[in-house]
C-alpha cells in the first residue's frame, strides 16, 4: 500500500467526493456487463480478496468464473492487482492458469503507478479501462487518480459469500471509511 497518497484521500478531502466511485453493486452478481460494453470497457481490473473470492481465498467460485468468461467472449481484457505479498501473488497465478490475465506483482495502492502498468501492458487509456474493488480508499481510490472510467465498488465478498474474512485492521479501516463516506 501507499501511504502517501493514501492519506491524500483523506487530507486533501478527497473522500467527500462522492464521484471517485461511479458504480455500487453488492456483488459482481449483480453487476450488468452491458454497462462495460455501452461504455466501450476495453479492460477490466480486479482487486482479488474479498472481491473475486473470500479473504486470501484459494479459488473462484462458478459464478466468478461465468462473469470473466463473459467478460472473455466480449474481447474484454482482465488484469488482477492485488495489493499483496510475493508469495501470495504466486497463488493467483495458480488460480488464474490457463487465463491469459495480466496479474501485478505491484503492491502501491492508490498510488497510480501499477494501474499505469497495467494499462501499458495493454496498451490503453484509462478511459478504457474500469477497476472493481471492494476498498475505497485503495482499489477505488487508485483508479480515481489515474482516471479510469469506470470505478465498481463492491461489498466485501466474505460479508455477501461467507468464508474468510479481512483481519480486523482492515475491517477497521472499512469501518472508519464508512462513517465520513456515504456515497
Ligand atoms: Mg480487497
Amino acid at each position: 500500500m501507499d501511504i502517501k497518497t493514501y492519506l491524500g484521500f483523506w487530507l486533501k478531502g478527497n473522500f467527500l467526493r462522492k464521484s471517485i466511485v461511479t458504480d455500487k453493486v453488492e456483488s459482481l452478481k449483480d453487476f450488468n456487463i452491458e454497462t462495460i460494453i455501452e461504455n466501450n470497457i476495453r479492460l477490466a481490473v480486479f482487486d482479488f480478496d474479498d472481491t473475486l473470492s473470500d479473504f486470501h481465498g484459494e479459488s473462484i467460485s462458478n459464478d466468478i468464473a461465468s462473469f470473466l468468461n463473459e467478460l472473455d467472449s466480449n474481447s474484454i481484457k482482465v488484469a488482477i492487482y492485488s495489493n499483496c505479498s510475493d508469495g501470495r501473488n504466486k497463488v493467483l497465478f495458480e488460480i488464474f492458469e490457463g487465463r491469459n490475465y495480466f496479474i501485478s506483482s505491484q503492491n502501491g495502492k492508490p498510488s497510480p503507478n501499477g494501474y499505469i502498468e497495467i494499462l501499458n501492458h495493454y496498451n490503453l487509456k484509462p478511459e478504457d479501462a474500469a477497476m472493481f474493488g471492494d476498498k475505497l480508499g485503495t482499489d477505488i481510490y487508485g483508479a480515481y487518480l489515474t482516471g479510469f472510467k469506470l470505478r465498481v465498488l463492491l461489498k466485501p465478498y466474505s460479508y455477501i459469500f461467507g468464508g474468510n474474512i479481512a483481519p480486523f485492521k482492515d475491517r477497521f479501516v472499512r469501518r472508519v471509511e464508512k462513517l465520513f463516506i456515504t456515497h
